[in-house]
């Protein structure tokens, strides 16, 4: 619920928006817009001014609101103890209010409306969700260690299947016990409740939780952050308690298991951390401890990574929402000239909606030729034998 209390607390310091060293703008929104209104502290005080019925409900409102990607920069980053960690509950309650409200951008009507629909924010039947894993040996669930749970682009999106496949050959490869569910999941639902539907989002996670349950699963390894944000912290609210792992956190202390090809060429590569494995999870060193012991590959450091990374601008539904812009201000874009400024030729990544956002920025800003993002799975793919 938006709480009048809590918006009259924030007194713009403007923090928030950006990273801890305050040399750079690191709110994807605000890069994006560079207006004020789309700062986490803007957005303060126009739903204060909302609430105090200054202003009204209008389309522009709403493009502002929905187009925080809740990529948790401002939870970080503001310096109030007991009240920053209130900021993306107060910004997911406020799109919960324009949502009963009915005024919201027609991209999120639709996003939501394929979720309640398909149960996956592609509109792609329910039936097609493991067709991903056709032909490529992978066993259905029955009772192994883990469940793999794909999630949206790992299971509808082609290039988010590659990923998925990828991943699932390696931890194959490092002797992890797993399968799949053949039919029936839905999609996780993070970003749905990060888009202040709460019910639908209750909807998606009973569903899966029934089906995890009938199917006796203990624990899950995600592909996507998302789903392991998700199932890690809204889940066990909602009767779901399983031990959840994202999957470079299984792979990095099994990387002993690989055989790596011997004498590989001297590669450069940049590491992207998603905001659902980083900021919101803490998780900066997993992937690192992974990439780090590929030979040849040596790793240089964006200027802003861990905690101060830039969102790819993808989360909160906004990958599917369309309400960034897409030109040269778009938040992937800042990002992969920021990957290139470092010289590396490689942007690993560890989240397929991260690769996806990464991978149209190198095209559209001209580094198909110089840049390669490569989920980190593909990376230790292409060094074992
Ligand atoms: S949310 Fe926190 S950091 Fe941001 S403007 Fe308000 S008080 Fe300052
Ligand atoms: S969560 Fe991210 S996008 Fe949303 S207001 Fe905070 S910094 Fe901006």
């Amino acid at each position: 619920m938006l709480n009048e209390e809590i918006l009259h607390r924030c007194f713009r310091c403007g923090y928030c928006k950006m990273p801890s060293n305050y040399t750079d703008l690191n709110c994807p929104s605000y890069l994006a817009f560079r207006f004020e209104t789309y700062s986490p502290g803007g957005r303060m005080w126009l739903l204060r001014a909302w609430l105090d019925g200054k202003i009204q409900l209008s389309k522009r409102f709403a493009e502002i609101m929905f187009s925080c990607t809740a990529c948790g920069n401002c939870t970080e980053h503001c310096p109030f103890p007991g009240f920053k960690n209130l900021l993306l509950e107060t910004f997911t309650a406020a799109k919960g209010a324009f949502l009963d409200e009915g005024n919201v951008p027609s991209g999120v009507r639709d996003y939501l409306t394929r979720m309640q629909l398909h149960g996956n924010p592609y509109g792609m039947a329910a039936k097609k969700r493991a067709y991903w894993a056709n032909e490529s040996g992978i066993a259905p669930f029955a009772g192994q260690e883990y469940l793999f749970f794909a999630g949206d682009e790992g299971s509808y999106d082609t290039r988010g299947q590659e990923i998925a496949r990828s991943a699932a050959k390696l931890l194959s490869k490092a002797g992890i016990s797993f399968g799949i569910l053949t039919g029936g999941e839905n999609s996780d639902g993070n970003d749905v409740r990060a888009s202040g539907e709460t019910l639908l989002f209750e909807e998606l996670a009973k569903k899966n939780t029934d089906l995890f349950n009938k199917n006796n699963v203990k624990k899950i390894i995600t592909l996507s952050p998302h789903s392991f944000n998700t199932f890690k912290k809204d889940y066990p609210l909602l009767g779901g308690n399983y031990q959840v792992f994202h999957y470079t956190q299984v792979l990095a202390f099994n990387m002993g298991k690989l055989k790596f090809c011997e004498n590989p060429e001297p590669v450069l590569a940049t590491y992207h951390d998603p905001c659902y494995l980083g900021r919101h999870n803490m998780d900066y060193y997993s992937p690192r401890m992974i990439l780090s012991a590929v030979p040849g590959l040596k790793i240089v450091e964006m200027d802003r990574n861990k905690q101060n990374a830039l969102c790819c601008g993808g989360g909160g539904g906004n990958l599917f929402m369309d309400l960034m812009p897409s030109g040269d201000q778009s938040p992937a874009r800042f990002r992969v000239r920021e990957a290139k400024a470092t010289g590396a030729t490689i942007v690993a990544v560890s989240c397929p909606l991260c690769a996806i956002m990464l991978e149209d920025a190198v095209k559209t800003e001209g580094l198909a030729g110089d840049l390669r993002i490569m989920e980190l799975s593909e990376i230790v793919n292409e060094s074992i034998i």
